[in-house]
């Protein structure tokens, strides 16, 4: 018998935008739409300036395998094709439409049959992006050869209290999630699909089976819990505890035919497979206090920063504030309001900058806070110390490449070190000088 600890922490309770239905952003006059998703992809323009294009109609094509179809988010005019900055603080090309407000579009061609290898081809023609292996979808179902995945979990709920994307699928898109999670389910050979909640949305499980039970004959599936800590939704600890394999330097999901899905992708499955819609728009939980609207919204790709700023609206608007992208954890502050919203922003929290208490760093303690919560079982402390030493040969020995970047060592430690972002740092750096053993 082997006894598993999962560490993580508790993060405080935020239902500010639960149970809030997406709303859809005003037309807005330009779309900035960014072609590289950060950690994702890369694309080219297949556009050029001048031209004049519909929603949904292909704008850029995928660069190499690793490359997405992306879509006009609107209907109008290519104005330029040029180089700016994302929200990882990398330039890539962007392709500026502004909208004709005919409100024209145009879909996918009809898909001809539900075999496997007409639906993977779907996902690649809608352009859909896993948010949590971070690649494009129809990567992990294209390229398996003899492998295949044998257990399906669909993540219906997020731990992050700064975003409530899944949920919100989950509860008020529930027909087009369950048949999404379907169709992923034809495309591996997993015998049921397993929803995923988290043990504080209890109600939208009871509401899915409901759900189910009229609607649905001949749908096998589980529903599993897991405990509202974070950061239990990431793949790597989710594979652990659901499935009690760990993926390694050896392994991969697919090795151990673990696949993880999530609302939100199975939603735009469906929509891509039954009303031939290419992916043009992300979800996107927007909180803060000083925000108004605060809620869950419908994004089309490309909306800059300001304009989302300007149509949610301030409390005090005459205050400087703070955008992150990402969670509080994990996600980035942002230095320019011209940057697009993309295909793979989760969550945008607006807080006034003096909400945001800067504390600078003092020496470590030496307490174990940061060794006590890592949910990947390593030494924050000694990995700190080893990036600062140049000791790269440490590094590898304490397993640095394993990280996960969740932030919650430096959440929890007493000192305020920036534990988080020099561990960041070393694994680029020991990537480089030893190719990430
Ligand atoms: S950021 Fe890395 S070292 Fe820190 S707790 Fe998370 S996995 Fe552990
Ligand atoms: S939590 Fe902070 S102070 Fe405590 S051991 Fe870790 S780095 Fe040092």
């Amino acid at each position: 018998m082997k006894l598993i600890n999962f560490k993580g922490i508790y993060l405080p309770k935020n239902d500010k935008t639960k149970g809030i239905d997406f709303t859809p952003l005003r037309p807005m006059n330009f779309y900035n739409v960014p072609l590289k998703l950060p950690n994702i992809s890369e694309s080219e323009p297949c556009v050029s300036v001048g031209e004049e294009v519909k929603e949904g109609t292909l704008i850029a094509k995928p660069v190499g395998k690793f490359g997405l179809k992306i879509y006009s988010p609107v209907s109008g005019k290519v104005l330029n094709i040029f180089d700016k900055i994302t929200s990882n603080g990398d330039y890539c090309k962007h392709i500026l439409i502004m909208n004709d407000n005919k409100n024209e579009y145009v879909d996918l061609p009809e898909i001809e049959s539900f075999s496997d290898v007409t639906l993977i081809d779907r996902i690649r023609d809608a352009g859909m992006v896993d948010n949590v292996a971070k690649m494009p979808t129809f990567m992990k179902y294209a390229y398996t050869g003899s492998k295949s995945y044998k257990k399906l979990f669909i993540l219906m709920d997020e731990i992050d209290p700064n975003c409530t994307i899944n949920q919100t699928l989950a509860e008020f898109k529930m027909g087009a999630v369950v048949n999404g999670a379907k169709y992923f389910m034809n495309i591996t050979n997993a015998p049921y699909i397993t929803f995923v909640f988290t043990d504080k949305n209890k109600r939208i499980a009871n509401m899915l089976r409901e759900y189910i039970a009229k609607e649905k004959k001949n749908y096998d599936y589980r529903i599993k819990f897991i405990p509202n800590k974070y950061p239990f939704t990431n793949p790597y600890i989710l594979t652990r505890l659901l499935a009690g394999k760990r993926v390694n330097k050896k392994t991969s999901f697919l090795d151990i035919g673990v696949t993880i899905e999530t609302a939100e992708s199975c939603y735009n499955f469906c929509r891509a497979v039954e009303f031939n819609k290419p992916v043009t728009r992300k979800m996107v939980t927007i909180d803060g206090d000083n925000v108004i609207r605060r809620g869950n919204f419908s994004i089309p790709n490309g909306v800059s920063y300001e304009s989302l700023v300007d149509f949610v609206g301030l409390i005090e608007k005459n205050v400087d504030i703070k955008l992150i992208e990402g969670n509080l954890l994990q996600g980035r502050a942002q230095y320019n309001k011209e940057i697009s919203v993309s295909l793979n922003t989760n969550s945008i929290v607006i807080m006034k900058y003096d909400e945001f208490y800067e504390e600078y760093e003092t020496n470590c303690i030496s307490c174990g806070k940061c060794v006590k919560v890592c949910p990947m079982g390593l030494n924050p402390e000694r990995l700190e110390i080893a990036y600062m030493d140049e000791d790269n040969d440490e590094l590898d020995r304490l397993k640095i490449q394993t990280c996960i970047e969740c932030g919650c060592c430096s959440f929890v430690c007493p000192s305020r070190r920036y534990i988080t972002q020099r561990l960041k740092d070393a694994k680029f750096y020991n990537k480089n000088n030893s190719g990430g053993k």
